[in-house]
């Protein structure tokens, strides 16, 4: 039997990929304290700043981490606290041993919380991520997150901004926010703009309001990929059908917890979806308000999903089957992948 240690440490060293998450969701309290401090000093200083900024960090249920998150975007406020948070972000992953990752982040929150133009925060990521992969950091690629309660309106202005910043290794979009603001289905003549744009569609369903939303995202939108999705579990209709289209879910488990949209372990679908042959994938979501890596998610699926490692593994491959790389690359990383898991120990 490993050590929770042991068994973190061979994880990590297994590259893996990440198509789950929120570079906003990143930024841990150090760097949240840094880019605050950089704009002046602190009131009642640094101990204080970093008590008040705790509280963004502890979420009641899914409402008051909406609100924790908008507050943590309420801080960003310049093209520098993009790059500093794109520097965490590349830090972290390459400790925790990912590779690639597909980062979802929204632009215009901050356009209408601090006036800033998305391309100037799109420049300033893409410019930072790309030097990090240039030096051996992990490739990071971006779908712009559209905020649910922006209406369809906000959504058509998100894939024009999408679609002037493939330039920023932009390569599609993703709805997110308050899932309950809107039904899903209202969104899909701007998903078949995306598409005939040849933007890669994810979208947040099934994560705090019921399968409906799962429905809507898989036959109206055609969704690729759908967020979480884990309340899928509730319809078993729904469960076959997504067996049978093969659309894969970006499951975060810790988030489920964290947000109270699964109440305890026990509860936590994402086994029998994937003993229904969903394709589940794993992610962090947003490790920093979370307080998970993707390393630590494998770590779950075993410890407290009742999955091997082995089975954790090779939910890991499919996590990058389920990526927008191109098929060369999953290919080369998988091979990768397999490798360093014979190596690890991991059978
Ligand atoms: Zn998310």
């Amino acid at each position: 039997m490993a050590s929770q240690d042991e068994r973190r440490e061979r994880f990590r060293a297994v590259p893996k990929a990440e198509i789950h998450l929120h570079l906003e969701g990143s930024i841990a309290i150090d760097t949240l304290l840094r880019i605050v401090q950089r704009r002046g000093p602190l009131a009642g200083g640094a101990e204080a700043a970093r008590q008040r900024l705790a509280g963004l960090y502890r979420h009641r249920d899914f409402p008051d981490f909406l609100s924790n998150f908008r507050e943590l975007c309420s801080l960003l406020r310049s093209p520098e606290d993009f790059a500093l948070a794109t520097t965490a972000l590349c830090d972290q992953l390459a400790a925790d041993g990912v590779r690639y990752a597909e980062v979802l982040c929204s632009p215009q929150i901050f356009a209408r919380l601090s006036g800033l133009p998305p391309a100037e925060v799109l420049a300033a990521i893409s410019a930072e991520a790309r030097s990090r992969a240039a030096a051996g950091g992990p490739r990071l690629r971006f779908l712009l997150d559209g905020v649910r309660q922006f209406g369809v309106g906000g959504l058509e202005e998100l894939v024009d901004i999408a679609t002037e910043a493939r330039r920023f290794d932009v390569i599609g979009i993703g709805v997110g926010g308050d899932e309950s603001a809107m039904p899903t289905a209202a969104f899909a003549p701007v998903y078949r703009e995306a598409r005939r744009r040849g933007l890669r569609a994810t979208v947040h369903a099934g994560e705090f309001v019921g399968p409906r939303s799962v429905w809507e995202a898989l036959e109206i939108l055609e969704a690729e990929r759908i967020g979480h999705g884990v309340r899928a579990h509730e319809d078993a209709v729904l469960v076959r059908a997504l067996a049978r289209a093969r659309v894969p879910l970006e499951c975060c488990p810790t988030s489920n917890i964290r947000t109270g949209v699964v109440s305890d372990w026990r509860s936590h679908p994402l086994r029998a979806l994937h003993d229904a042959g969903v394709e589940v994938t794993v992610n962090s979501d947003d490790p920093a308000m979370f307080g998970s890596t993707v390393a630590e998610e494998w770590e779950v699926l075993v410890e407290r999903l009742g999955f091997s490692e082995r089975e954790a593994l090779e939910i890991g491959v499919r996590t990058v089957r389920a990526s927008f790389m191109p098929d060369q690359d999953k290919l080369a990383l998988v091979g990768e992948m397999r490798l360093a898991a014979t190596r690890a120990g991991i059978a």
